[in-house]
């Protein structure tokens, strides 16, 4: 029954915070954009297989045997859940960082990659061996694809092409038009990739119906945080690509030539890219995960936390010097993903009173999405992880904003008391 603690430097002094107080959570953890707490039923699956852990792939024990199973079922039920086409392949990686670099190492000769100024960093960089061409931020949801048809349009005709565009903003939360994006695509002869990181915990996302080519999300966002990620899709380019990883698991036959060379034969099915011991834990705790919210349904989640939306927009717009940040206009859809500045506020340090003055974890900073604060904020932006929290006056322009964000399993009060601590 005694409270649970924890010492947080905050601002050069040690804040003792209260982090369970008779058996309930006490610290409002409202960071799910950045990782969501595992779900109970992927904790339980997790903690029912772990002594049956055993490696995959290759070995005759039943350990082996049974872990093998999961790992292919979870495949699978990955498959279904993200409404993959019959010949599509799901790729089991580290990350959604992950998932866009194969993907890039993956990309055919000469490809040209499309993006938004917008992006998260994981999916504006990795392509930088492509010829580029980023895109300003759009105003409304149309502006979107009407930028992305005319850059389309001006394209070297007949090389490959490949777009990527993040489902739902890390930053704003605000959904993107991927279904109207991917038909734009498709009508110049591009492809697609969706960043469904922050899509995939909110809503429910289907490759075959929006029709995008790929989409990768992280399992530690969605409930699962074991350390794997998902990268699903087409087949042909991850088949003709190099290997992700060379290494066990991703050649069929390797032979010593005479000359003193060595030759491989590489799968050509999603193995070809997860050379070396998979992580099992993290990619079956991924299909726990979205056994678990097939079954909650994404229309009783998406009500639930279009609620808490409601409320943390109602009390912020009730707090003059709060401003909300938003490309699409404050009305826009949007997930539990919301970002804000309040005038005469330092964002590092408001940041840090909600953590120790009323156990409420957001994040402060440019969300590894640099461009796109820069963009939201007016000009001029600076990441307090790069170069200290940047102090500013009151009455000063915030050089970084402060996130909130919320998902399965958040409690009203927890958004209630961040709505209070903001007032
Ligand atoms: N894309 C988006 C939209 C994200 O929000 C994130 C994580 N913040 C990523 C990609 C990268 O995910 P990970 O760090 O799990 O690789």
């Amino acid at each position: 029954d005694r409270p649970i603690c924890a010492s947080l430097p905050v601002l050069g002094k040690d804040v003792t915070v209260p982090l369970v107080t008779g058996g309930e959570v006490a610290y409002a953890a409202l960071d799910y954009a950045a990782s969501a707490p595992a779900l109970q039923r992927v904790w339980d699956d997790v903690a029912a297989y772990a002594p049956y852990y055993g490696s995959v792939h290759r070995g005759a024990g039943y350990l082996s045997q049974l872990s093998t199973d999961l790992f292919e079922s979870s495949r699978r039920t990955v498959a279904e859940f993200l409404g993959c086409r019959a010949d599509d392949q799901v790729v089991f990686t580290r990350s959604t960082t992950d998932s866009l670099n194969l993907l890039a190492a993956a990309l055919p000769a000469d490809c040209e990659v499309f993006v938004f100024e917008t992006e998260h960093h994981a999916s504006l960089l990795p392509w930088r061996d492509a010829r580029v061409t980023c895109l300003d931020a759009p105003r409304t949801p149309g502006q979107a694809v009407e930028s992305l048809e005319r850059a389309l349009v001006g394209r070297r005709p007949n090389g490959p092409a490949l777009v990527c565009v993040t489902g739902a903003s890390n930053v704003t939360g605000e959904l993107w038009p991927v279904r109207e994006l991917a038909a734009a695509a498709h009508a110049h002869g591009a492809r697609i990739v969706l960043d469904a990181a922050q899509l995939a915990p909110h809503h429910p996302v289907d490759i075959t119906e929006l029709d995008v080519d790929w989409a990768a999300f992280s399992g530690h966002k969605l409930y699962a945080p074991f350390g794997s990620g998902v990268l699903a899709g087409r087949a042909d380019w991850l088949q003709d690509a190099e290997p992700y990883l060379a290494g066990g698991g991703a050649s069929r036959k390797v032979a010593r030539r005479t000359d003193g060379g060595v030759d491989v034969e590489w799968h050509t099915t999603a193995a070809r890219h997860e050379a070396g011991s998979p992580n099992v834990i993290g990619v079956y705790s991924i299909a726990s995960a979205c056994k678990a919210l097939t079954e909650a349904g994404f229309g009783t989640l998406v009500a639930r936390e279009q609620h808490l939306v409601s409320v943390v927009r109602a009390g912020l717009a009730e707090v003059p010097e709060v401003r909300v940040l938003s490309l699409f206009g404050d009305d826009a859809p949007r997930v539990g993903v919301i970002s804000f500045v309040v005038e005469g506020w330092n964002s590092s340090h408001f940041a840090a009173a909600l953590s120790a003055e009323y156990g409420i974890g957001v994040r402060d900073g440019l969300f590894c999405a640099h461009p796109l604060v820069r963009t939201l904020l007016g000009g001029e932006a600076r990441d307090p992880g790069e170069c200290g929290a940047p102090e500013s006056e009151p009455g000063e322009k915030s050089l970084n904003a402060i996130r909130v964000s919320f998902g399965a399993g958040t409690p009203d009060e927890h958004v209630e008391r961040f709505v209070r601590a903001v007032k």
